[in-house]
This record gives C-alpha cells, sequence and structure tokens, in this order.
C-alpha cells in the first residue's frame, strides 16, 4: 500500500533527534511521500535541508503562516521567493492564509491582525503566482476570505489545496466547482466531525489527499498523542470506510493525487 501524506511538520522530530525512527515506521505503514510545510522563515532553511537529505522522500513547502508573521515579515517575504532558485525547490507554497481563531480579544487589535494577515497572504499569493507553485492554504473560521483572496489573484484552481479541510458539503463543493480541492487529517475520524465526513463523501477520491498535519492532531484511536507521519494510515482507513472503498485502492489513489498535485515522483518504495 503507497500512502502519502501531503501536510506534516517535522520541526520538532528534526530538533528532538528523534527523526530517523519518525520517518523509519513512515516507510513500514507504507507512507512513500511526505511534504513538511513550513510556517515560518526559521523552519524553511532546515525543511529544505530534510528534502536534500531524503530525495523523494521528504518534500518540503515554505510559507508564513498567518500565526506566525513576526516583526520581521518582510524580511521572510523577501527570503521566500529566493527559496524557488535553488534546489532542492519548495514542492509547494505554505502554509499560507488567514486564522480568525486566534485573534486578540480587543476589537481594533484584531481587526488590525487580520489586515495584517490579509496583506501578508495576498503577498505571498502573488509570489505562487510568479513561481507557478502550488498553494497550501490553511482557513480557520476564515474560508470565505480565504477564497475571495484565492479569487482577486487569478491564481489556477488547480494549484490550490485548503489543508485539515473543515468545512461541510457545501463548501468543499464551492473549491471543487473552481477547480480546487480540500485535504483531511485526523479530524476526519473524530465522532464530532459529521461535517468534515459529509465534506469528504461529497469531494469523492477524485481530488483527495490526506495528511497528517503532525505532531498535531493525531487521528482515532490514537487522538491526544503525538501524530506522525505513519498514521496517516489511520485516517486513510477511516475515508476508505467512508468513500466504501478498498483501502489500498484509496491509498494508491491519494498517493497519485498528492503527486500530480505537487508535481513530484515518489522514489520509495
Ligand atoms: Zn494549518
Ligand atoms: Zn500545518
Amino acid at each position: 500500500m503507497r500512502l502519502f501524506d501531503s501536510h506534516a511538520h517535522l520541526d520538532t522530530f528534526a530538533r528532538d533527534g528523534s527523526l530517523p525512527e519518525v520517518l523509519a515506521r513512515a516507510k513500514a505503514a507504507g507512507v512513500c511521500g511526505i511534504v513538511t510545510a513550513g510556517t515560518t522563515l526559521a523552519d524553511w532553511p532546515l525543511y529544505s535541508r530534510l528534502a536534500k537529505e531524503h530525495p523523494g522522500y521528504v518534500h518540503f513547502a515554505a510559507g508564513i503562516h498567518p500565526t506566525e508573521i513576526g516583526a520581521d515579515w518582510e524580511e521572510a517575504l523577501a527570503a521566500l521567493a529566493s527559496f524557488w532558485a535553488t534546489e532542492p525547490k519548495p514542492v509547494a507554497l505554505g502554509e499560507v492564509g488567514l486564522d480568525y481563531f486566534h485573534l486578540p480579544k480587543d476589537r481594533s487589535q484584531a481587526e488590525k491582525t487580520v489586515s495584517l494577515q490579509k496583506e501578508v497572504f495576498r503577498r505571498q499569493l502573488e509570489i505562487a503566482l510568479q513561481m507557478d507553485s502550488p498553494v497550501i492554504v490553511h482557513a480557520r473560521q476564515s474560508f470565505a476570505d480565504c477564497v475571495a483572496a484565492i479569487d482577486a489573484t487569478g491564481i489556477d484552481w488547480n494549484k490550490v489545496v485548503f489543508h485539515c479541510f473543515s468545512e461541510g458539503p457545501e463548501e468543499i463543493r464551492l473549491l471543487n466547482a473552481r477547480g480546487g480541492r480540500g485535504s483531511f487529517t485526523g479530524t476526519v475520524t473524530y465522532k464530532n466531525a459529521a461535517k468534515t465526513r459529509a465534506a469528504a463523501l461529497e469531494q469523492g477520491m477524485e481530488r483527495l489527499m490526506v495528511e497528517t498535519d503532525c505532531p498535531y492532531l493525531a487521528p482515532e484511536p490514537l487522538r491526544g498523542k503525538v501524530c506522525e507521519p505513519a498514521h496517516v494510515a489511520h485516517t486513510l482507513a477511516a475515508l476508505a470506510r467512508l468513500l466504501s472503498m478498498p483501502e489500498a485502492e484509496l491509498a494508491e489513489a491519494t498517493t497519485r493525487n498528492a503527486e500530480r498535485f505537487f508535481a513530484i515522483a515518489t522514489l520509495f518504495p
């Protein structure tokens, strides 16, 4: 079975020295590729190095996460584009987007934060457009604004994934109609996630990708534990039950979808 983890954060494993075991367990579970998603200027060089050390296995994306916009964001933006000029190149720009879940309580502070997030998102979408790069979108309580921002840039929606999709069937229909897609994490296995499951069912397997977003969001039956790429197997199994498909068939389909979306070829196994 070939699985693909289309969105992970490998920085904590790299820093605490557990990455070799984490990758060995991923391979043993059938994971044939991982995209490690950038969040700040601080993790892009690390991810670039991991992609170089694990060619064809670890791929990386570079972007400024909406909750990680620091005082140095202009500088980070200037550095971002340069990653497309060096090998290995990022396979996507991300994760980028809007996050209205963590806004400051004070109203005018919150407005300032939102407008800064929008500006940084817009500027990064322009880089994606320039680099002709796929985009990994983080949309938390900001779905409509994220869609509007992408529409405004004229980016090809076939290159857009809303990762950790947590909206419902109506929203995924809207993405699919434009050519975009949702990718699903372990949250799709949670008891209270009926809406997310309905969205996965609505989209079907044609554009489906699966991800861990590790070290967060471990799927059932591991909920609450530290998540790692090997756990994508549990999410895939839940989606296979939902879509009434054999696991191996859905695993292959989602891996092919990821290979096409990120324009990569997996070398393992
Ligand atoms: Zn995210
Ligand atoms: Zn993430």
